[in-house]
């Protein structure tokens, strides 16, 4: 069923209206006669969710057991630890990831776009593990791969290869990791990464950790880049922590080149890092957008599929407090996530695709910090969730 008149519902908290769907889109104009109806009763309508930086594939979300972590301090004690567990368990991504999704969808994500593994010792199995639930969740939920080279790519020899193959088999985004931090080499590494991008003719999206100094000069590489292969619109920087420890000067010089080229940032503003901030990103005109990063995996034990969630702590670590400004929390999760992935036809606008999810909250702002139940999750104009559980 693509046809659905949702009747007594209020668009991002605005008045109460009826919303039409036809042919899986919102539409103007009457409703058909005889057409399916949900009564909203005065509940908020939003736009279905968008998670612009996760890792289905690592996450031990769907199993029995608590994963007791262990994890030393530094990146790389992560990324080595995760690398011997998941070598040790035979972690299945495809599962993993299938879950995951799912959880997402029933939470009103319906956009998603995750970094998945690809190293020497998993060769390509967790991106054709998340290939498979992308085919499981298509019609239902839009999934993004990004082919990240979590181990690096110039310490494990094939690595390079191994990218081309996963972007070969379907991967939609070239991946990269802190290009001095871990690879030690960031002319070799990101030459690699843009390489591959302009063989593909594949976007990018680079995990940047790096701080201060260190980062701002990655940072800088990689604007180069995107500015000789005209890559303008095609590049992301996730975390972009560095951003959030450099002068003001250092960054809003940064900011305004990334806005000229049209590189987003994506965060999951952590409480534990300096971040790039909400507010003078958008003023100079740079798409940020909000996402998880991992969720319960051997990196860390929080997170949620819970897009209000994460925009409510995107709030919390901005200071954001006025409803005008919770406004733009949830923008990073809506409008913003959509534009920084490039996914298209997203909102409430006639025309748009009908991803909608309704809740129980007298505002916008109320709905970030209290993060109703779901009521009902709408993709492509077809319920597909109610009160919190898959329909379909
Ligand atoms: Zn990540």
């Amino acid at each position: 069923m693509t046809e659905l008149l949702l009747r007594n519902v209020r668009p991002m908290g605005g008045a109460a209206a009826d919303v039409l769907v036809l042919g899986g889109r919102i539409a103007k104009g009457a409703a058909p006669d005889g057409i399916a109806t949900v009564d909203g009763a005065g509940a908020l309508l939003l736009p279905g969710f968008v998670e612009g930086h996760t890792h289905l594939d690592k996450t031990t979300f769907h199993q029995p057991d608590w994963l007791v972590n262990e994890v030393g301090p530094r990146i790389i004690d992560k990324i080595d630890t995760e690398r011997e567990w998941r070598a040790r368990t035979g972690h299945d991504a495809g599962a993993a990831s299938l879950a995951m999704a799912r959880a997402f969808l029933a939470q009103g994500t319906t956009r998603i776009r995750s970094h998945v593994d690809v190293d020497t010792s998993g060769g390509t199995r967790h991106v054709e593990g998340v290939l498979r639930t992308r085919e499981a969740m298509a019609g239902l939920q839009d999934i993004q791969i990004v082919a990240f080279p979590q181990s690096g790519i110039l310490a494990r020899q094939g690595t390079e290869s191994l990218l081309d193959a996963a972007l070969a088999m379907g991967a939609d985004i070239v991946g990269g990791l802190d290009p001095c931090a871990i690879e030690r080499d960031p002319v070799k590494h990101l030459n690699i990464v843009f390489g591959l991008a302009e063989r593909h003719g594949k976007p990018v999206d680079i995990h940047l950790h790096e701080p201060g100094a260190m980062g701002a000069f990655s940072l800088e590489l990689i604007l180069e880049r995107t500015r000789a292969l005209a890559m303008q619109g095609k590049v992301v920087v996730s975390h972009a922590f560095c951003l959030g420890d450099i002068t003001e000067r250092e960054r809003d010089a940064l900011l305004a080149q990334m806005a000229e080229l049209g590189v987003g940032i994506a965060t999951t503003a952590p409480a534990s890092r300096p971040v790039p901030l909400v507010a003078p990103c958008r003023a100079a005109g740079v798409t940020i957008f909000g996402g998880n990063d991992g969720i319960r995996d051997t990196w860390t034990p929080y997170g949620s599929p819970d897009m209000l969630e994460r925009a409510m702590l995107i709030g919390l670590r901005n200071n954001l407090r006025r409803d005008d400004e919770i406004a733009l929390a949830f923008d990073c999760v809506s409008d913003a996530g959509a534009a920084g992935c490039g996914f298209a036809g997203h909102g409430l606008a006639p025309g748009a695709r009908a991803d909608l999810v309704l809740v129980e909250a007298r505002s916008l702002a109320e709905a970030v910090v209290a993060r109703p139940p779901r009521r009902l999750v709408v993709s492509g104009g077809r319920i597909v969730a109610r009160d919190g559980i898959l329909v379909a």
